[in-house]
C-alpha cells in the first residue's frame, strides 16, 4: 500500500487536528495530581473534546472504551480509565488521538505523579530522549530503517528496552495508516521517507523487558515483568529540511543526571 503523501489543504487540516490534540494533552497531564481516578482524566478530556468540537480518535476504535489512553506504571499503552487512584511517585502515559473535520493528530507523554524516584526520572527522560532522537531522521530521502534503529540505539545505551509488539504509525484520513513506523530497524531498510508523509513517532520504553502482554480488558497492555515503562508521541510531517512536528510542546524532561553507559 501506498504511503499518503500530504500538502497544501491537506496539512493544514493536519495542523488543526494536532493543535487541537496537543492542547488537549497538555490540559490532561496539568490535571494528573495525586489522589484522582483516570476516569476523572478521561471525563475531562471528553469535556475538552466537545468544547473544541472534535471527537476522539480512540473512543470506538475496535470497541476500545475510552476517550484516551492512560496507563500507569507497569502499563504500557492502551490503559482505560477507571477506578484506579493515581499516588503520589506514579508515572502518568496519557495518549491523545482526536479526529477534527477528518483530520487525526495524535500525540502522548509520560508524567510524574508528585516526586518520582530516579529510576523513573531516568526511564522517562530516556523516552523523551529517544523520541527526538527519532524524530531527527523524518526528513526528505532519509530510510525509515535508519528512523527506528536510532531509536533504539538511543534506548539501548541507557540500560532500557523498546516495546516491539507495539509501533508507530503513519497518520491521516485515519489513525492508522501506512507506514508502520517501529522504534527499531535495520538502518537502510526501506521504505524510504518523501517529503510530505506524517508520521507518528511514538517510542514506548521499559526499564525491564521488552516483552509485555495484554490485561484481561482485552486493552491494557503490560510489562511482563510488571517493571515500568514510559511513552512519549508527536505527529510529525517530514520535510525535506527535517521533521516539522505538528504537536508542538515544550520538553518534558531534562537530561540533568542521566548519562548513557
Ligand atoms: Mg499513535
Amino acid at each position: 500500500m501506498a504511503i499518503p503523501i500530504r500538502k497544501g489543504k491537506e496539512l493544514d487540516g493536519m495542523r488543526v487536528s494536532c493543535g487541537i490534540a496537543r492542547d488537549i494533552l497538555l490540559k490532561c497531564a496539568e490535571a494528573v495530581e495525586p489522589g484522582i481516578t483516570t476516569g476523572h482524566v478521561d471525563a475531562f478530556a471528553a469535556e475538552l473534546m466537545r468544547e473544541a468540537d472534535c471527537r476522539s480518535a480512540f473512543l470506538g476504535y475496535r470497541g476500545f472504551p475510552g476517550h484516551i489512553c492512560i496507563s500507569i506504571n507497569e502499563e504500557v499503552v492502551h490503559g482505560i480509565g477507571g477506578p484506579r487512584v493515581m499516588q503520589f511517585g506514579d508515572i502518568v502515559k496519557i495518549d491523545v488521538g482526536i479526529v477534527k473535520d477528518g483530520w487525526v493528530g495524535d500525540n502522548a507523554v509520560t508524567v510524574p505523579v508528585g516526586q518520582i524516584s530516579e529510576e523513573f526520572q531516568k526511564l522517562l527522560f530516556v523516552t523523551e530522549e529517544s523520541l527526538a532522537v527519532g524524530m531527527s531522521y523524518a526528513r526528505d530521502g532519509v530510510m525509515l530503517g535508519d528512523l527506528g534503529s536510532s531509536i533504539e540505539r538511543c534506548v539501548v545505551e541507557y540500560g532500557f528496552t523498546v516495546v516491539r509488539e507495539y509501533v508507530g504509525h503513519g497518520v491521516g484520513r485515519k489513525l492508522h495508516e501506512e507506514p508502520q513506523v517501529p522504534n527499531y530497524g535495520k538502518p537502510g531498510e526501506r521504505p524510504r521517507l518523501r517529503e510530505g508523509m506524517i508520521l507518528a513517532i511514538e517510542p514506548m520504553v521499559n526499564s525491564g523487558v521488552a516483552k509485555t502482554k495484554t490485561l484481561g480488558d482485552g486493552w491494557t497492555v503490560v510489562t511482563a515483568d510488571k517493571r515500568p515503562s514510559a511513552h512519549f508521541e508527536h505527529t510529525v510531517l517530514v520535510t525535506k529540511d527535517g521533521p516539522e512536528i505538528l504537536t508542538p510542546r515544550p520538553r518534558l524532561t531534562q537530561p540533568e543526571v542521566f548519562q548513557p553507559f
